[in-house]
């Protein structure tokens, strides 16, 4: 048992699980995503270097990843700021801030968003996909890796004191690269150590997840502490949803708000709108898992904020929560997935 045990940590401190309130498991207030950038064909090559205008607006939001500008999030502290005020007055209290190394993380920045706005903010310890990983990380072994895992949890993040709180999320591609794999291993073992909680980003293909879990699993992780991410454009067959929640980690919906008629990283997937996600969430809660369930909107491009037109932060409380309830989810099984179900993840054991 560590000395964390019973706590959540945040990048102000420990606090008292039951100071989340209504918590947002996946989340980005500041980060880069250059690594995932998706050249436009050439007619398009002028429009992708434009500013954001109202002119453009709907082909950045159909080709999100392939306009320049779209993808540093991080030059938008003032708007962030706006909508984490506006959150925590719609009835957020906190969120998880997922980014890991390979997309900027910045955990000073974390902590002034926290300072300023009184939203708890929960920082993620570990490193992001394969292209991002530098030849330092490619070279370490597994109980390196685990040193920096733990380190960043128990004495802080980017050379500051300031602490994660969550391992991920760990970044993995399809197929899983040997890399990537260390990296798992290295979570199972700081996680079986700290006994904190671990957030996966899985390749895209419905078989990923299933093989990460696999994966930690044999290096000994506690499954009821694992969330597997962006199951909405991963499983998309109910059979194998069925099949995967089975396995007893943590199922996050996380990308809430977005509408893709076409998804850049794999054109094979259908990206399902947010009706598709509120009928995922009601057939998983009648099946028995609404313990298991969590939600986001996985914020990580300029479009999506609210000052370019987008759904901002606050749009699973104030639009996805009402249709949730007249699609038959209950108030009592929303309080689980909002509140609950996030504040058992996020105590260390
Ligand atoms: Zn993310």
């Amino acid at each position: 048992m560590s000395s964390l045990s019973g706590k959540v940590q945040t990048v102000l401190g420990l606090i008292e699980p039951s100071k989340l309130g209504r918590t947002l498991t996946h989340e980005h207030l500041t980060m880069t995503f250059d690594c995932s950038y998706y050249p436009p064909p050439p007619c398009y090559e002028a429009i992708s270097k434009e500013p954001i205008m109202m002119k453009n607006l709907f082909w950045i939001q159909k080709n999100p990843y392939s306009h320049k500008e779209n993808l540093q999030l991080n030059q938008e502290m003032e708007a962030v700021r706006e909508e984490l005020l506006n959150f925590k007055a719609k009835g957020g209290g906190a969120l998880v801030e997922n980014t890991t190394v390979g997309i900027s993380r910045d955990v000073k920045t974390l902590k002034w968003f926290a300072e300023e706005t009184g939203v708890h903010i929960i920082s993620g310890a570990g490193f992001y996909v394969d292209a991002t990983h530098s030849p330092e990380t490619r070279a370490m072994s597994v109980e390196q890796l685990t040193d920096v895992l733990t380190n960043e949890i128990l004495h802080g993040a980017d050379g500051t004191t300031i602490k994660c709180g969550v391992i991920g999320e760990i970044g993995c591609s399809w197929p899983l690269t040997e890399s990537e794999k260390k990296i798992l291993q290295a979570t199972a073992h700081a996680q079986a150590q700290l006994g904190c909680p671990v957030i996966i980003h899985p390749g895209r293909h419905p078989s990923a997840p299933f093989q990460i879990i696999r994966v930690l699993q044999e290096a000994g992780v506690d499954i009821s502490k694992t969330v597997m991410s962006h199951i909405d454009r991963t499983i998309l067959d109910k059979k194998e949803l069925l099949e995967f929640a089975q396995l007893g980690c943590y199922l996050e919906y996380d990308l809430f708000g977005t509408a893709l008629l076409h998804y850049q990283f794999n054109p094979d997937i259908d990206m399902p709108d947010d009706n598709k996600r509120i009928r995922r969430v009601r057939l998983l809660v009648d099946e028995g898992y609404e313990d298991r369930i969590l939600m986001a909107h996985d914020i990580h491009t300029k479009h999506r904020l609210m000052k370019y037109g987008g759904h901002g932060y606050s749009h699973i409380l104030t639009n996805i929560v009402p249709k949730m309830l007249l699609r038959g989810i209950t108030e009592n099984a929303l309080d689980k997935i909002l509140i609950e179900n996030p504040k058992q993840w996020l105590t260390f054991k």
